[in-house]
């Protein structure tokens, strides 16, 4: 049977974290009361003028520098005309002939090796409104949100360099740390700021020629866009297998059935009428503005991991892990800021904090327990006020509840007992109830002394300070 390998690229579309929007002065703060902030710009009312948004431009620039482009010194808006009911103007005004970054790469990781994905572009344009379809019954209309219309927005597009889903996952988390790294955007997915387009074809194996390729639009995760790639790679060689051929079309995603379909055909290509945007002047980027824009990079990942490294001590591994993505390096140093135990704080991000940002699927920034809670819970322990065992007992109710570490350890009484007297009482218990425990001991058997202690714990409910526990143990049964 013939062997089918894919042939993936990707458009990557990312909501710049600019306070105004691409052409006007209307904010773009997500989640407003619909068609609040807008204006006649952003509502394409006839014989407005737009005006560029510079930070929008630097924004680009940025992206495009640290995705290794070309940046073209002249560069303008194209209208591309179209008609959609979320886009007044009846054109979106985008780049086509001379985009802002062009000939760059990325390298991805794969295996334990890296591969380069090239970019063909990175330009800027403006986002469309959003349809919002009312869920009441027999309703048979639409409704338009146009807060979101003229929200910078820039698209990435790859070559199709991509031979696996495994592949498009990386490229897809490497791009949004670097994103995130050189703050030009939140990338937060659930907002759609960040958002995918998927091309993939089939080709047999060893082969260079390239197969009929099908678009996927609108994907707004990356787990989405995964099974989407493994729905239209089983799909796709069915169809190729079967003596088939794959037809040249847009299809979207359908989370209900878990399956693409066809949207509209491009057998033959669309036809945009782009030409030059008449109302905007040519953008000028001399070197000395990429220049400018280089040497105000926030710093990245490198830096940043050899910082932790010289500055905070940290192992080569920790400061690997912590600096993966830039919003649990933020998280990090701020509770390291709150109290400074690099070591141990490093720790409980590498257990507890990443383990519960994999299994809620979130970024550190939206993790209920926030980075001064966790540096509250390390300092209690190190002051002996709490048990290693209650700091994470603190650290699961603290996530559950919001509430601040300290104020739970007040209320719930969970303050570790370093007094002698009540610790004894537990102690001389827990001899008289386990006697042949005690007997081992007597008898010089260390092992058993760790298990007398966890008996102690038990009935302390794991308040005893468990050195003290370990103290009093020795010198009541060995000498
Ligand atoms: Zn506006």
């Amino acid at each position: 049977m013939t062997q089918f390998e894919p042939v993936i690229g990707m458009e990557v579309h990312v909501e710049l974290a600019t306070e105004s929007k691409i052409f006007c002065g209307c904010s773009t703060r997500f989640g407003q009361e619909p068609n609040t902030q807008t204006c006649p710009i952003c509502l394409g009312m006839p014989g407005v003028l737009p005006v560029v948004n510079r930070k929008a431009v630097e924004f680009t620039i940025r992206t495009a520098l640290a995705l290794n482009c070309l940046i073209n010194e002249r560069t303008w808006f194209d209208r591309k005309n179209y008609y959609y009911p979320d886009l007044p103007k009846n054109y979106q005004i985008s780049q086509n002939y001379a985009c802002l970054g062009v000939n760059g790469w990325i390298e991805i990781p794969v295996g334990d090796s890296v591969k380069r994905v090239r970019i063909n572009n990175v330009h800027l344009e403006e986002d469309a409104g959003k349809l919002v379809h009312t869920e009441l019954p027999g309703a048979d209309y639409s409704l338009v949100d146009l807060n979101r219309a003229g929200t910078p927005l820039i698209e990435i597009v790859s070559e199709p360099d991509m031979a696996s889903a495994e592949e498009a996952l990386a490229y897809m988390v490497t791009l949004k740390n670097l994103l995130e790294y050189i703050e030009v955007s939140d990338c937060k997915m659930q907002e759609g700021r960040l958002r995918f387009e998927v091309n993939i074809s089939l080709r047999e194996a060893g082969s260079s020629k390239l197969g009929t390729k099908v678009e996927i639009k609108n994907l707004n995760s990356m787990k989405t866009a995964l099974k989407c790639i493994e729905y239209e790679m089983k799909r796709q060689s069915e169809i190729l297998a079967s003596g088939g051929r794959v037809v040249q079309e847009t299809r979207l995603w359908d989370e209900a059935t878990g399956e693409t379909r066809a949207m509209r055909s491009k057998e033959f290509a669309h036809d945009y009428r782009y030409f030059p945007d008449p109302d905007l002047v040519e953008i000028h980027i001399p070197p000395s503005w990429q220049e400018e824009v280089r040497q105000n990079l926030p710093e990245l990942q490198d830096a940043k991991r050899r910082r932790y490294i010289e500055e905070l001590g940290l192992p080569e591994y920790d400061a690997r892990v912590l600096t993966a993505s830039k919003k649990t390096a933020t998280y990090y140093e701020k509770a390291v800021a709150a109290y400074h135990n690099p070591k141990a704080i490093s720790n409980w991000m590498m257990t507890e904090v990443l383990r519960e940002l994999r299994e809620r699927e979130m970024d550190a920034d939206e993790l209920p327990l926030k980075p001064e809670g966790l540096a509250a819970i390390v300092r209690m322990i190190d002051e002996g006020k709490i048990s290693g065992k209650i700091g994470k007992e603190v650290f699961q109710k603290a996530l559950e509840s919001g509430e601040a570490p300290e104020a739970i350890v007040q209320r719930e009484g969970l303050i570790q007992v370093s007094d002698t007297g009540e610790v004894e009482r537990w102690v001389d218990e827990a001899i008289s109830e386990n006697p042949d425990m005690a007997e081992k001991i007597r008898a010089g058997n260390e092992k058993t002394i760790q298990a007398l202690v966890g008996q102690v714990m038990k009935k302390s409910r794991g308040k005893a300070n468990p050195k003290l526990v370990n103290e009093l143990i020795r010198q009541k049964l060995t000498n």
